[in-house]
């Protein structure tokens, strides 16, 4: 009887996959406190640019409160904001882009949305 044996390599899979996006200071205090800024007040399309923005590390925290351009006073203390939260609010306009959009919260996944988009 011959014996088979099965000391062939098995195929192993990699041990780690580069599925997370590129990370080179994932644990910097920056890194930290921007994401944890919440993104509100933001349309669908300026809320992902905003997300884009962290993920690359390309998101450039206010230092000082801007103007905004809407009651003109140094309200506005999101980066990339033009709107404070109170305009944004009053004219439920996006406080990027300032079109008169859905706006999406941190829990965008609760509202209706019209189109055929689905959260993931
Ligand atoms: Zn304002
Ligand atoms: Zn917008």
């Amino acid at each position: 009887m011959t014996h088979v044996s099965t000391n062939s390599n098995k195929k192993s899979g990699p041990k780690y996959q580069n599925t997370f996006a590129f990370q080179p200071n994932k644990n910097s205090k920056k890194t930290k406190y921007i994401n944890s800024l919440p993104i509100n007040g933001l349309c669908r399309r300026c809320k992902e640019i905003v997300e884009w923005r962290k993920k690359y590390k390309k998101y450039k925290p206010l230092t000082t409160p801007k103007r905004c351009v809407g009651c003109n006073e140094k309200t506005v203390k999101k980066a990339y904001h033009i709107l404070c939260n109170k305009c944004a609010t009053d004219k439920k306009v996006c406080a990027k882009c300032q079109e008169l959009v859905e706006i999406v919260s941190e829990v965008d996944c609760e509202l209706p949305i019209p189109k055929p988009f689905s959260c993931s």
